[in-house]
């Protein structure tokens, strides 16, 4: 029987309304919606320009050459958008204009990365199997892993997570995460091609600040800020061990059909989960017995962000 991957995203999913996280990561179904807006989409090409600009510097490109390289692309979407003319959604442009601006700002405020860190992997898959647990594995995609040359923390790794955000997180955000500790223990149980086993304490949060409708002249520190967050051990255990209660019952629910598994799961309907749910329209139909095929056409598509299986990403770190 192969094991099921249950990631941490799935699992916050599931928190907030098991119904959602069934549309959108139950095997049968594994939906996203067609088109994001705004904030969400700003951090979808946000994330490809930092993934072009990393890749670069891990393979030793010029930082500006790297820089040139993802700018285009966010240039690219803004061709592509102003080519509609008239019809061009101008809200998206302004989106793009900004991620253009603040990101030539992130270049070159941090364009000392290279020197200070060796860039080890960009969008990497890792996957932590457990001592007799043959039913599931957790799955992690890490935005960034570096090794620290200089600085305070010389001589570890560690993950590096962008985060577009309104403002930059109060401590709460950083002391009771579960990504973070999850990311960290990912990295413990991995092993980079000449170098000892790694050293890791902390996850750097790579914060970028959204809130400037007008980031033109702000000073980078309005803009950008770097958390370097440690763990405690004991701190650490619970999380895996929260991780852990929440995926049996997930990975039990993926292995059944999903009309099986739709009659068990439970639905957050009127919660807080609601307002912001991409699944509002095939929920309601779902809960009145109609057909949900021409709505799932209409609105939705097959996920692309998902993690390979697990065999691949064994072979992928043994290579
Ligand atoms: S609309 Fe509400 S109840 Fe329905 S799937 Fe979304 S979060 Fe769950």
């Amino acid at each position: 029987m192969a094991q099921v991957g249950i990631s941490n995203t799935e699992v916050q999913n599931a928190y907030s309304c098991e119904l959602a996280w069934g549309f959108g990561f139950h095997p049968d179904l594994n939906y996203q919606k067609r088109s994001f807006g705004g904030a969400r989409e700003r951090g979808i090409i946000g994330h490809a320009a930092l993934e072009t600009w990393y890749k670069g510097l891990r393979d030793g490109e010029a930082p500006d050459s790297a820089a040139q390289r993802a700018l285009s692309e966010i240039q690219a979407e803004r061709t592509k958008e102003l080519k509609a003319g008239e019809f061009a959604d101008f809200d998206r442009v302004d989106m793009l204009n900004w991620l253009y601006t603040v990101l030539t700002k992130y270049f070159e405020y941090y364009e000392g990365d290279a020197k200070h860190w060796e860039i080890l992997e960009v969008e990497a898959f890792h996957a932590q199997e457990f001592d007799n647990e043959e039913d599931f594995y957790l799955p992690s995609r890490l935005d960034v892993t570096i090794y620290q040359k200089a600085g305070q923390f010389k001589g570890e790794t560690s993950p590096l997570d962008h985060k577009f955000t309104y403002d930059f997180w109060q401590p709460y955000k950083l002391d009771l995460n579960s990504q973070f500790p999850l990311y960290i223990l990912a990295l413990r149980a991995a092993r980079f091609a000449g170098k000892p086993k790694p050293i890791v304490k902390r996850v750097i949060v790579n914060q970028i600040r959204t809130r400037l409708k007008n980031p033109e002249n702000a000073p980078p520190h309005e803009l950008f800020k770097r958390s370097f967050k440690a763990y405690e051990k004991g701190f650490m255990d619970e999380v895996f061990n929260n991780h852990m209660k929440s995926a049996v019952r997930l990975a039990y629910l993926k292995r059944i059909p999903w009309e099986e598994a739709v009659s068990e799961i439970r639905a957050a309907l009127g919660s807080m989960a609601c307002q912001y749910c991409d699944f509002k329209d095939v929920c309601k139909a779902t809960f009145e017995g109609r057909d949900t095929s021409e709505i799932i056409a209409a609105t939705l598509k097959k996920n692309e962000y998902g993690y390979p299986p697990l065999e691949e990403i064994r072979r992928e770190r043994a290579s």
